[in-house]
């Protein structure tokens, strides 16, 4: 585990303090001191699942049903994980005000379950801890779905318009994103005067362009991310270290 050093988590400190309106973005690295495996990091969920594209999805039931084994094999880990000490050091952030928006990537609700509002959680990528109807939209909970399925495999149907084609409330890489997301995600970043971008290699787009538009824009930017990522040199401070430890001492919040 690779600790920041102390005079840049003092550099984010002063940022922090001295901004007026801050932006926080995340990525799955946020999460991983919980528990949930990122994508890219060794040993994370791309080397051992080639994400299943949209088109894919809607082609093929074997590809759906392939979706849900998947999804209730990673169920366990997402169910019992809970906000870290990164989490927590945001929450705080947006309970004094200092941040507006936290712009997420993660579907797995841990902003929310550290306290901070779902008006001030943009989640561009969805969430998964429950499931949607494609066809008309309807949210439905897991849990009879995964009892169903856990049984022998009973595929979902929408129970409101029968459609076959549900699925968790995620966005999938060939799917549309979210356009009130979107729109929100872009108005915040153009109203911050400093933009953090934590735990996310930065190579998901469009997601990643919110770090640079905000730097475009005139706020300040940070990556603290454990390795250096792409848009490193877009940012006025990188800290490689690990999230945790650098924004809860940043933020002196255990
Ligand atoms: P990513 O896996 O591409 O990048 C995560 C980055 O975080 C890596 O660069 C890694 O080095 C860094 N990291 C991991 N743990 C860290 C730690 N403790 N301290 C500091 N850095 C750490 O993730 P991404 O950029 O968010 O893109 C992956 C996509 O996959 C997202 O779109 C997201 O929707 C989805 N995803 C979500 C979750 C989740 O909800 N928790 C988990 C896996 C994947
Ligand atoms: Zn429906």
């Amino acid at each position: 585990m690779e600790f920041a050093n102390q005079d840049d988590v003092k550099r984010l400190h002063e940022l922090i303090e001295g901004a007026e309106c801050v932006v926080i973005f995340t990525g799955a690295g946020i999460s991983t001191e919980s528990g949930i495996p990122d994508f890219r990091s060794p040993g994370g969920l791309w080397t051992k699942y080639k994400p299943i594209d949209f088109g894919d999805f809607m082609a093929s039931a074997e590809m759906r049903r392939e979706s849900w084994r998947r999804k209730f094999a990673m169920d366990r880990t997402m169910n019992t994980a809970e906000p870290n000490r990164g989490h927590r050091a945001v929450a705080r952030l947006v309970e004094r005000n200092k941040v507006s928006a936290v712009i997420t990537q993660n579907v797995d609700g841990l902003h929310q379950a550290s306290g901070i509002p779902d008006s001030r959680v943009i989640e561009l990528h969805g969430n998964a801890t429950y499931a949607k109807c494609l066809g008309c939209g309807l949210r439905h909970e897991l849990d009879p779905i995964k009892e169903a399925f856990l049984a022998d495999e009973t595929m979902p149907i929408c129970t409101d318009c029968g459609s076959e084609f549900m699925k968790t409330a995620t966005i999938s890489f060939g799917q549309s994103m979210p356009e009130d997301q979107m729109a929100r995600a872009q108005r915040e970043t153009l109203a911050c005067d400093l933009f953090i971008a934590i735990g996310s290699s930065l190579v998901v787009y469009p997601a990643a362009g919110f770090p640079i538009m905000a730097k475009q824009n005139g706020s300040s930017m940070v990556i603290l991310n454990r390795e250096p990522t792409d848009l490193d040199s877009h940012a006025d401070l990188v800290i490689n270290g690990e999230i945790g430890p650098t924004l809860g001492d940043a933020v002196a919040v255990n």
